[in-house]
């Protein structure tokens, strides 16, 4: 949909940041991310960032020392705030201008090297914050694999409810428990009834899981009472992280009739700290799902040319799982699934364009959650209920030890890249969670 491509899109682009040229790191000149930091140990406020290979650009500092002259006073200002809710508020252009100008002052023979290397902090001495102040949270159910493979556990007959293809399902999640990848995820508490027990019990969740998702943020919002037309849903995409959406699935499983979703999921959330723009993943834009012959078009308001041709975004998202006995026996993580973004039922604009299509407002900042990506085979499974099924299938670790769900000590890891021919791969980074003990 836009896959408008210009000079921040050349492959042969480099950066005179050498950890940038890395092959196969996350964060080359192509992408350039916006986050949140904070220096370990200074005691100074939050400052926005943009990742350069192993190295942040303090956005702050250059805006102070007039590194990004031509860039809008007010994109300058918004710049230099605490989170990247004022350059959302700005809207997409915003973002293009900063990108741009960083691009300019980052590429290999930039007049302004030795002014830039200044604004440059070791990533390694940073403390990575929540990026974003969210005011609202949706989370989606936008994968038909995941739907398909959940909906056969509950009812084998008719695993896709009626409305799947028509509506993109989704509800509304909680802002106020999201937390940056790197926290640590207590054990949630909670109701627990057993098929065979005549009342629910209250304690700690047997059956922890984690959503491999991808998460999009809002950059300007619309107005209460108005839509977000398919066509222009885009302009109103900032751009995407990684999002695991912790689950407790006994909990859920006794609290979801009639309303959906409530404690189950709201007890933490975790976002990867970077976020890498609508422009960056230009390069990387694929068609929507090609729906069978028998599936229904999606109704006028969610259809376009534009969308079935580029609304997709081929983003490979990975869960990868560390038991405490596989850190103390130095037993590498071991990958439980690989899926991409790009096989959703439904695009991101077309989330966007259905949550306002009742005149619901967004605002600049408000984060929507994919759904759990999962895709056609088995090992491309985005959570462990439909890893290890109904049956009572558990995963085998190199240690000898079995997973059906979560335990205490094990951390989860989702990582996420675009990866093309004839492109430079650009990164999400990660998003670690640890379980504590409830
Ligand atoms: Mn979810």
């Amino acid at each position: 949909m836009t896959r408008t491509l210009d000079h921040t899109h050349d492959p042969a682009a480099v950066s005179w940041v050498e950890s940038a040229r890395r092959p196969n790191g996350d964060f080359p000149i192509q992408n350039l991310p916006f986050g949140v930091f904070q220096r370990r140990g200074r005691g100074e406020a939050a400052r926005i960032g943009v990742a350069i290979g192993d190295e942040i650009v303090d956005l702050s500092r250059a805006i102070g020392q007039g590194l990004l002259a031509g860039v809008d006073q007010e994109v300058q200002a918004a710049g230099s705030s605490r989170s990247l809710n004022a350059v959302m508020a700005l809207g997409r252009d915003a973002a293009r201008q900063l990108r741009h100008r960083l691009f300019a002052l980052l590429e290999q023979g930039a007049p302004d090297q030795q002014a830039a290397t200044g604004c440059l902090v070791p990533a390694e001495t940073v403390d990575l914050l929540l990026p974003v102040d969210v005011g609202d949270y949706t989370d989606f159910y936008a994968s038909i694999h995941h739907a398909t493979n959940i909906g056969t556990m509950f009812r084998p007959e008719s695993p896709l409810l009626p409305n799947y293809k028509f509506v993109p399902i989704g509800y509304h999640g909680r802002a106020s428990s999201l937390v940056v990848g790197g926290t640590a995820v207590r054990r949630p508490m909670g109701q627990i009834k057993d098929d065979q027990a005549p009342t629910p019990v209250f304690g700690p969740t047997r059956a922890l899981d984690y959503e491999c998702e991808i998460g999009a943020y809002i950059a300007s919002g619309n107005a209460l009472g108005t839509e977000i037309r398919l066509a222009d849903a885009e302009k109103h995409l900032f751009g995407i992280s990684l999002l695991n959406d912790w689950s407790a699935r006994d909990i859920q499983r006794w609290e979801y009739q009639p309303l959906g979703p409530f404690l189950a999921k709201n007890f933490a959330t975790s976002v990867s700290a970077w976020v890498v723009t609508t422009d960056a993943l230009a390069p990387f834009r694929v068609p929507a799902f090609d729906r069978p012959s028998g599936d229904p078009d999606p109704l006028p308001y969610l259809f376009s040319e534009a969308n079935q041709r580029g609304g997709g975004i081929d983003v490979s998202v990975e869960v990868w799982l560390s038991t405490a006995r596989m850190r103390a026996e130095n037993v590498a993580a071991v990958r439980l699934s690989r899926s991409s973004l790009a096989t959703m039922y439904w695009t991101t604009a077309q989330l966007i364009t259905h949550h306002a299509s009742n005149g619901c407002n967004l605002r600049p900042g408000d984060l929507l959650g994919s759904g759990t990506i999962s895709g056609p085979s088995r090992d491309a499974r985005g959570c462990l209920q439909e890893l290890v099924g109904r049956a009572g299938e558990s995963i085998n670790l190199p240690t000898g030890e079995q997973r059906r769900f979560l335990m205490d000590g094990d951390e989860v890891t989702l990582r996420g890249a675009c990866e093309r021919a004839g492109t430079v791969r650009i990164g999400l980074g990660e998003c670690r969670g640890l379980v504590l003990p409830a």
